[in-house]
C-alpha cells in the first residue's frame, strides 16, 4: 500500500531525511519511534506531499506521490493532481485542529460536502455513523470547545474517516492529552485497524505498538536504523541507539 525508496528530504543546507526506505503492506499497522528531530513528521508530511521530497520516490496504493513519470523522467504534478491523491490519506495530528466554529457533525461533513461536492444527505449519514463509530453518537452538535481533548481527537479521526482514504497517518496522536483520555483515542485505532485500515503512526505508545502494530520502524538522524516486527525489536533491539531510545520511553 506504501512503498517509500530512498527518500531524502532537506531544508536548505540541512538534510532531514537521508535516504528513508519503507514498505506497508495493505491493512498493516506501521509505527514509527524515534527521538525528536529524528524526522518522523516530515517523512509523514512527505507521503502525502506536503513536503516536497529532493529525491526518491513514493508510491500509496500504486500511485507515485507528486509526480509523473514519462519517458524515465520525474514530472511534478499540478496542485489538482496532487490534491486528488491527498483525498486518499487521511492525516490526524498531534493537535486535533477542528475548526472551531463548526460542530462535530460540520466538522465531519465538512469536506465531503465542499471538496467532494457528495449530496448532503448521504454525507450526513455518513458522518453520523462515523460520530458513532468513535463514540460521539450524542455529541453531534458540539462545538470543539465544548468537548475534551480525547473526544476532540476522535472528532478528528472522524473526520479524516469522512473522506474514506486507503491510508491514515497519525502523528502523534495522544501526546497532546492528558493520562486519562489516551485511552479512549488509542481504542478507536485499535478497532480501526482491527478493521482493517492501513495506517503509519508516529507514538511513543510503546504498548500499542507491541499490541496493534505489524511493524515498527525506528528511525534517528533522518535513516531507519532499525525495523520488524514490534514485540521483537521492543523485547530485544539490536542498535544501541534503538536501546538507549527503548530504555527511556518503556
Ligand atoms: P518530534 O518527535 O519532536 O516531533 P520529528 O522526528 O517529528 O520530531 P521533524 O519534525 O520531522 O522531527 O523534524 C526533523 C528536523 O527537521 C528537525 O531538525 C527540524 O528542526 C527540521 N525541520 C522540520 N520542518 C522544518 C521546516 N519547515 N524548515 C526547516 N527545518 C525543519
Ligand atoms: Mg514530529
Amino acid at each position: 500500500m506504501v512503498r517509500a525508496e530512498q527518500v531524502h528530504k532537506s531544508f536548505g543546507s540541512i538534510e532531514v531525511l537521508k535516504g528513508i526506505d519503507l514498505e506497508v503492506r495493505a491493512g498493516e499497522v506501521c509505527c514509527l519511534l524515534g527521538p525528536s528531530g529524528s524526522g518522523k513528521s516530515t517523512f509523514l508530511r512527505c507521503i502525502n506531499h506536503l513536503e516536497k521530497i529532493n529525491a526518491g520516490r513514493i508510491w500509496v496504493d500504486g500511485d507515485l506521490i507528486g509526480y509523473r513519470e514519462r519517458g524515465g523522467k520525474l514530472h511534478e504534478m499540478r496542485e489538482k493532481e496532487v490534491a486528488a491523491q491527498r483525498q486518499a490519506i487521511g492525516m490526524v495530528f498531534q493537535r486535533f485542529n477542528l475548526f472551531p466554529h463548526k460542530t462535530a457533525l460540520e466538522n465531519v461533513t465538512e469536506a465531503p460536502l465542499l471538496v467532494r461536492k457528495e449530496k448532503r444527505a448521504e454525507v450526513r449519514d455518513r458522518a453520523v455513523a462515523l460520530l458513532e463509530r468513535v463514540g460521539l453518537g450524542d455529541k453531534l452538535s458540539n462545538y470543539p470547545s465544548q468537548l475534551s481533548g480525547g473526544q476532540q481527537q476522535r472528532v478528528a479521526i472522524a473526520r479524516a474517516l469522512a473522506m474514506q482514504p486507503k491510508l491514515m497517518l497519525f502523528d502523534e496522536p495522544t501526546s497532546a492529552l492528558d493520562p486519562e483520555l489516551v485511552g479512549e483515542v488509542l481504542d478507536v485505532m485499535k478497532d480501526l485497524a482491527r478493521d482493517g485500515m492501513t495506517m503509519i503512526v508516529v507514538t511513543h505508545e510503546i504498548g500499542f505498538a507491541r499490541e496493534v502494530g505489524d511493524s515498527l520502524v525506528f528511525m534517528d538522524g533522518g535513516v531507519v536504523v532499525e525495523q520488524g516486527n514490534p514485540r521483537e525489536v521492543i523485547a530485544n533491539p539490536q542498535h544501541d541507539r534503538t536501546k538507549t531510545f527503548l530504555a527511556k520511553v518503556l
